[in-house]
């Protein structure tokens, strides 16, 4: 038996580990996996190497300008998705904590966010995706089959990216990534355009305390009751 074609729909809060349950979904079910955060951080790697954010201050127009020409695209090798700016692999820039810290001011522009909607949709023709964000359920594919919302403690987050990034060489320090987290969930949350919020009918999975293992048996209960599939 298979999973029907649906789209799989997973928002939450900075650092759920909405990516690493999203790909285990794509591998298990077959699916097509797309990050939305990478692309918002892609944009705010250009935006940062261009000399668009100087002194933390966004050049908003030189940005407008310059974003319909940006080459933004994930490759697939080996089953694993890189993102790309032209024919350059960005994967492990955008994930440092500079990019971070400026990443939500950058996805909260209205342009910004039209930008990689469409790229979004574009990538996803054909379905069979499970994609993770901030407002895939609520804006994105507001009709995804499945909708997923996923929270858990802070310190706990901050604990799993600390953990993340240095496993990746970086030396970041415990207390700026809790703060980074706590802000970007802030402004996340309280921005104008496509606010990060629980869609209506998300199911919700608090992972604070859980294992992977688990995390798929509750994926593999809620598809059963939802679809009536039995994995
Ligand atoms: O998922 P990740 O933490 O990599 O996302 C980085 C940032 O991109 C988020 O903090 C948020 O500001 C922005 N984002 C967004 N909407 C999405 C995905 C990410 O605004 N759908």
């Amino acid at each position: 038996m298979t999973v029907p074609d649906i789209t799989i729909a997973i928002d939450g809060y900075s650092s759920t580990g909405k990516s690493s349950f999203a790909k285990l979904i794509a591998s298990t079910f077959g699916f097509l996996y797309l990050d939305s955060g990478a692309m918002y951080r892609g944009v705010t790697l250009f935006a940062m190497e261009s000399g668009m954010i100087c002194d933390g201050v966004i050049d908003e127009k030189a940005l407008e300008a310059s974003i319909g020409g940006l080459d933004l695209h994930f490759r697939r090798d080996d089953g694993a998705t890189t993102l790309w700016l032209g024919d350059r692999c960005i994967e492990s820039e955008i994930r440092t904590l500079e990019v971070s810290s400026f990443v939500s001011p950058v996805s909260a522009i209205p342009f910004v966010r039209a930008y990689v909607d469409d790229k979004l949709h574009s990538f996803s023709v054909g379905g069979r995706v499970v994609m993770d964000g901030r407002d895939i359920g609520t804006t994105v594919f507001p009709n995804a089959e499945l909708k997923i919302f996923m929270v858990a403690d802070d310190k706990v987050r901050a604990q799993r990216r600390f953990d993340e990034m240095v496993a990746k060489g970086q030396s970041p320090v415990f207390e700026d990534v809790l703060k980074n987290l706590r802000e970007r969930d802030h402004i996340d949350s309280t921005r104008k355009t496509s606010p990060l919020r629980q869609a209506e009918d998300a199911f919700v999975l608090d992972n604070s305390s859980m294992t992977m293992d688990q995390e798929v048996a509750w994926i593999r209960g809620l598809i059963q009751g939802r679809f009536g599939i039995l994995y």
